[in-house]
């Protein structure tokens, strides 16, 4: 921010005419006597640190101001001060938090800004009278009082009583959980194993032609990720929950956007487009909270429920830090927002939704354990319903108490599983936010009229479709013969021909799969049926059919079950075509469906790795 102090005998300013930023609502005509003018610049640079550099302008003014012993200050925008300037809305939310803060302590008046204005003052002419200041943000900053926020943590059984820490920090995935969350080791470290698994099973890979981070969705991969949304929105639908699709990036000016923001902290994607300070979205808030803004909404259509997949939500993780699935730069998070009528409506969608977030867990074969935080007064108000989300989750959670708010959220829950190495991977989450609907200004109406800011859940019923992938590769390494949840394979079937002359037949079977809604393939490669069989193995099919002369003689089929099978020792079952498919699509159950994404033939498949 650039400032020119004068010290002047008087001002009289009269706005004449706007401009395109114009600032609605301002004095557009007025004058001050013994005053301190104050004329600023608000530059683009001072965007990265709002509150520091109005700390920093206001301690400026307090100072010469104090030296000149006057009692007048006049705050006067002036654009020709600097050829850098911030976004207009930003400059006024500067500009009006200089006034707030040095009223305080002097009579401040504030001329409007982004109009065209005429004015006359009379400089006192002594040396102290003229003065120019540039502040920097970050400099001489006054340094941020650390929070003294205290954490309480504590376990909680489903009978409802209060257990010590310290009986919890086991080898369990709850002890993993505990042992983390109070920050304590919990592993040697190491890579996880799902980075290995990722690319061997040609699912997905780094792209080095992108920012650390970015991954590249080879087919199989790119099938799981699809059915993985497909899932969620199986799920949000009948709940009641509304699709949309917004932005990826805003502007920061937008003053709502940009407190947002800086609350969530440093790891953001920033960058200019043309003189604009923009971001990219870390979460679907934005966009979602930005279409409630602009609606009428009534009563009547709440819980209301806005859904998005936000392919992609940025986030500027510390380069050693990314790794693998599980700690992305770009990830797609299915994230919804429920709009409630009060407290009482927000408190039972959080159950709800919270039950969702135990279920994915089970539909996808990863275990789940569980911490919920809140504050000390929503502890003290809502003990009882505390113990109902410990009772109805069937299993101890960890009990996180905050002496105060220091987030939007006043109550939260945060499923994770447990990698290879003991590590959580966080994945689902709700959360009650208390502060958003204010400040996006977010409102419905009573009867008599009265405006209402209401409670907003957020939660991920999944958390990031990566990091579920993640959990689902890392389940595997307990499995003594590691596979997919059928639903979820990108080869359910594989039709493995003994000979050439049965490959008609072998093929003819997948085919038939395949309109059975069944993901089937066929090895027609020129190999041996024992080095097809290995490779159906490598690539985890759950079911792999032999086709050979007693198969085409007597059309019973012989399918090697691999959720059955043990190490080394297969488990076959004889069975008619009708037969097998009905045991795969039992298998499937009501999990979405999608067609093979890779050719039917094995012998057209590319390698992609
Ligand atoms: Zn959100």
């Amino acid at each position: 921010m650039r400032l020119l102090l004068i010290h002047s005998d008087f001002i009289e300013y009269e706005a004449k005419k706007k401009t395109r930023m114009a600032e609605e609502g301002a004095v557009l005509k007025d004058s001050q006597k013994e005053t301190l003018i104050v004329f600023c610049a608000v530059e683009s640079v001072d965007e990265d640190d709002i509150n520091g550099v109005v700390a920093q302008a206001a301690d400026e003014v307090r100072k010469t101001a104090g030296q000149l012993a006057v009692k007048n200050v006049m705050l006067y925008p002036y654009a020709h001060l600097s050829s850098d300037l911030a976004n207009p809305d930003v400059a006024i939310s500067v500009l009006q938090a200089l006034e707030r803060e040095l009223n305080v302590d002097f009579d401040v008046k504030r001329a409007p800004f982004g109009w065209y204005k005429s004015f006359s003052l009379s400089c006192k002419g002594h040396p102290l009278s003229e003065l120019s200041k540039t502040i920097v943000p970050g400099e001489g900053a006054p340094i941020k009082v650390k929070s003294s926020v205290t954490h309480e943590f504590f376990v909680m059984t489903p009978d409802g009583k209060r257990h010590d820490v310290s009986g919890y920090k086991d080898k369990t995935p709850f002890g993993c959980l505990v042992r983390k969350e109070l920050g304590e080791q919990t592993s040697a470290g190491g890579e996880p194993i799902h980075v290995e698994l990722m690319r061997s099973k040609e699912l997905v890979d780094y792209e080095p032609a992108s920012d650390v981070g970015h991954l590249r969705w080879l087919p199989r991969g790119k099938l799981i990720r699809d059915l993985l949304a497909d899932y969620v929105l199986q799920m949000i639908l009948p709940y009641g929950g509304t699709p949309v699709e917004t932005p990826v990036m805003y502007d920061l000016g937008d003053r709502a956007i940009y407190e947002h923001a800086d609350k969530f902290g440093e790891r953001q994607y920033r960058f200019k487009s043309g003189n604009r300070n923009m971001m990219l979205r870390f979460a679907a808030c934005f966009g979602m909270f930005s279409i409630m803004r602009d609606m009428h909404i009534s009563p009547n259509s709440l819980p209301m429920k806005m859904y998005e997949l936000s392919t992609y939500s940025f986030r500027h993780e510390q380069k050693g830090e990314v790794i693998g699935l599980k700690r992305l730069r770009a990830f797609t998070m299915p994230d919804m927002h429920s709009l409630c009528t009060d407290m009482p409506e927000a408190l039972k969608c959080f159950e709800e939704q919270l039950a969702m977030g135990w279920k994915t867990g089970e539909d996808f074969g990863t275990e789940l354990v569980g911490v919920f935080r809140c504050t000390g007064d929503f502890y003290a108000e809502h003990e009882g319903w505390v113990k109902k989300v410990v009772a109805d989750s069937g299993m101890p959670l960890l009990i996180e108490i905050l002496s105060d708010r220091v987030h939007y959220w006043i109550a939260k829950i945060d499923l994770a599983a447990i990698d290879g190495q003991g590590r959580p991977i966080e994945n689902p989450t709700v959360q009650i936010d208390v502060e958003s609907s204010a400040r996006f200004d977010i409102k419905y109406h009573l009867m008599d009229g009265t405006e209402v800011h209401p409670p907003i859940l957020h939660c991920s019923p999944t958390g990031s479709v990566e990091r579920v992938i993640c959990a689902i590769l890392e389940s595997t390494a307990s499995m003594e013969v590691p596979m997919l949840p059928v639903w979820l394979s990108p080869s359910q079937a594989r039709v493995v021909p003994v000979a050439e002359r049965h490959l008609p037949f072998a093929a003819d079977i997948a085919e038939r799969l395949n309109q059975a809604f069944i993901r089937a393939d066929v090895d027609d490669r020129d190999e041996s049926v024992g080095k097809k069989i290995r490779e159906s193995a490598m690539d985890w099919v759950p079911y792999v059919i032999v086709v050979g002369d007693a198969e085409v003689e007597s059309g019973k089929l012989t399918v090697t079950i691999r959720k059955e099978s043990a190490k080394d020792k297969p488990h076959k079952v004889t069975l008619t075509e009708p037969e097998v498919i009905d045991v795969i699509r039992q298998d499937i159950g009501s999990m979405p469906y999608r067609p093979l994404y890779t050719p039917r033939k094995l012998s057209k498949k590319a390698r992609y790795i």
